[in-house]
């Protein structure tokens, strides 16, 4: 997990080595990237993108603004599109599939109302994004990516970038991941036609999924399923235009 102590300890860090001559003669590896003028030229597009894209929305949570402000999301997009990175719409991530719009991240991860010690379950690892915003906000991201490809290449991701705390695997996700249920939260990022009973079994009492559900290839609603006890209630929250949820042989 990449906390932003962390990144100013190393910001500091690296401004005293610059500072001092001679460097000292251990320097310690560090654990994230050092910021380097390229990402320091992202990051003031990244405060930009969360100013005028999230917070001018109705996403208000400090926690989720500061995780959206925290995950280079220039990483998780394909080298073609970074100058896109930052822009408020969906992109291409290949195998026909898409990194969210960054509003769509932010709004879902607040509903979610994710709090430290939350287990969550991702369905839809696609690049690694969503799960690597969890990830801030919590210890414990379980995602499950159908396309092996790409759940290889997030995987990778995520590790290079530090975000240990996340597990991917390769498997369809409309069975969950039965192994480390119940979850305190389950955010589905592709869009299945009827919310898959599986993932409703999964949820711990009081945990809440966050779904888009619809027709493929229109528009869909996203939902805000609660469960108390065995009572499950559904929110309608918006329209939404999300991939299809795929389903294995
Ligand atoms: N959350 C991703 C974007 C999701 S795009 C990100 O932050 O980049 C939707 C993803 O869901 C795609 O990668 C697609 O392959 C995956 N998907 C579709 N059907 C699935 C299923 N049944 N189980 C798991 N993943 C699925």
């Amino acid at each position: 997990m990449v906390s932003l102590w962390r990144v100013s300890f190393l910001v500091a860090l690296g401004v005293t080595v610059i500072a001092c001559a001679p460097p000292p003669s251990v320097t310690p590896t560090p654990a994230v990237p050092v910021p380097t003028p390229t990402t320091d030229l992202f990051t003031a597009r990244r405060q930009q993108m969360v100013a005028d894209q999230i917070r001018a929305r109705d996403v208000s949570d400090a926690e989720v603004l500061r995780a959206m402000e925290t995950v280079p999301r220039h990483e998780f997009v394909l080298p073609e599109f970074l100058d896109q990175a930052y822009g408020d719409h969906p992109l291409p991530i290949g195998n026909s599939q898409t990194i969210s719009q960054p509003y769509i991240v932010a709004a879902m991860t607040e509903l979610a109302q994710i709090k430290r010690g939350d287990r969550v379950l991702e369905i839809g690892t696609g690049s690694g994004y969503q799960a690597a915003v969890l990830s801030v906000l919590t210890d414990q991201v379980y995602s499950v990516e159908i396309i092996p490809t790409l759940a290889e290449s997030a995987a990778a991701r995520l590790k290079r970038l530090g975000y240990s705390n996340v597990v991917v695997k390769n498997a369809d996700g409309y069975n969950g991941w039965e192994e480390h249920a119940p979850y305190d939260a389950i955010l589905v990022t592709a869009a299945p036609d009827h919310i898959p009973p599986p993932l409703i079994a999964q949820l711990k009492d009081g945990g809440r999924m966050i779904i888009p559900v619809g027709p493929a290839g229109f528009f869909q609603t996203l939902w805000r399923v609660n469960r108390r006890g065995d009572q499950i209630v559904s929110e309608n929250i918006m329209g939404v235009a999300f991939v299809p949820l795929t389903r294995g042989k």
